[in-house]
């Protein structure tokens, strides 16, 4: 047992058993000892690697996306750029870069990076000193202050890092999966009681049911942002959109897959997300949600192999290279049909680019 698991044993010793969303938040969050907190996380040399690490034509194409977003809904006034989890701040980078040609939208534009690790925060810092616009950092999408202003929201691999809860179906109906305390370390157990879950009466014994109330209620809050301000939100992520019972709970450490709880804090934890649930609550709140649609589709409509071409008549030398980069992105044995997008608009808006058909 490492430092922390040690900590959250005793935890559960003294307070009983946690659940599942808890655990994630010690292990990723903790400012000791948490994930994010301590490890070199996203990138070649990290626990894992993101779309915007991979190729500049990413960022490059979600910047367009905002700007043209923006066009589509009048050129409001003041509009506000979050972004949800900027990991190293390489995806505002390229938005920035990319948006120097919508010179209107770019002018106007204040930022905000919504980013709970201290030491993430330093390297976006670092990273987006000379940005051309005036920059904030907050911790929370609460703190954004964001109100009666059009706001456009990019959220990649974001809400897979939101703490989820698990149910187990049982003889006992839906019990919670917890973790506790065991002579060997830390281990997952079952609620002894049931709990009411919203299922569709086909779940068999096994089955596991996840939710994740910190993005159903960023949803309905993000829903209202757009249905009373105006704005877009891009949402991408590793997910599904029909009901699902499946753990997808899962641990990466060096870039391979890890047991969840053998070593907390020393592995990046997340789980697939529930674009549907996360659908309904944006049409709960008033606004108008698009897709899924596979990362891959969405980027070729945007354009990407045409970007890369260009990019690559540019830089000869790196032709290969942007090509490999895209291709990772666009292809389906790679991110380009498991990682999916979904938009959010006001209800009154134009379908945004690359939602054509949605
Ligand atoms: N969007 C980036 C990084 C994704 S990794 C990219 O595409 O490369 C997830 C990011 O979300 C990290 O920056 C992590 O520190 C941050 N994060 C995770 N949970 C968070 C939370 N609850 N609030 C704010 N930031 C969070």
């Amino acid at each position: 047992m490492n430092a922390l698991a040690r900590r959250i044993a005793r935890m559960i010793e003294m307070d009983g058993p946690i659940d599942i969303g808890t655990y994630m938040l010690l292990a990723l969050h903790d400012r000791e000892m948490g994930f994010y907190a301590t490890r070199e996380s996203i990138g070649a040399g990290g626990a894992f690697i993101t779309a915007p690490e991979i190729s500049q034509v990413f960022g490059e194409l979600i910047g367009l996306w905002c700007a043209e977003c923006w066009r589509q809904q009048g050129c409001p006034a003041r509009p506000l750029l979050v972004d949800l989890g900027p990991g190293r701040g390489t995806l505002v980078t390229d938005v920035l870069r990319a948006t120097r040609t919508a010179p209107d939208f770019l002018q106007s534009l204040e930022v905000v990076l919504v980013e709970t690790s201290a030491r993430l925060a330093s390297v976006q810092r670092e990273r987006l000193a000379d940005a051309p616009v005036p920059m904030r950092w907050v911790q929370r999408w609460s703190d954004v202050e964001h109100r009666g202003r059009p706001v456009f929201i990019i959220a990649n691999e974001f809400f897979d890092a939101l703490p989820i809860r698990q149910f187990v179906m049982t003889e006992r109906g839906w019990c919670e999966r917890m973790v506790v305390a065991g002579a060997d370390g830390l281990a997952f157990g079952l609620s002894p009681q049931a709990s009411p879950v919203h299922d569709d009466g086909i779940a068999r014994a096994g089955a596991v049911y996840e939710t994740c109330p910190m993005a159903m209620s960023l949803a309905q809050e993000i829903g209202a942002a757009m249905a009373t301000d105006g704005g877009a939100a891009l949402l991408i992520d590793y997910g599904y959109a029909g009901r699902q019972y499946r753990d997808t709970l899962q641990a990466v450490r060096d870039h391979n897959r890890t047991d969840v709880l053998a070593g907390p804090g020393e592995a990046d934890l997340s789980a697939h997300v529930d674009f549907a649930a996360i659908a309904e609550a944006v049409r709960g709140a008033g606004a108008r949600a698009y897709g899924p649609v596979a990362q891959g589709d969405f980027l070729r409509a945007l354009g990407i192999e045409l970007r890369g071409e260009q990019l690559a008549r540019a830089n000869p030398d790196c032709a290969a290279e942007i090509a490999g980069g895209i291709a990772r992105l666009v292809k389906s044995e790679a991110m380009g049909t498991l990682f999916k997008v979904l938009a959010i608009t006001p209800r009154d808006a134009p379908s945004p680019p690359g939602f054509a058909i949605c």
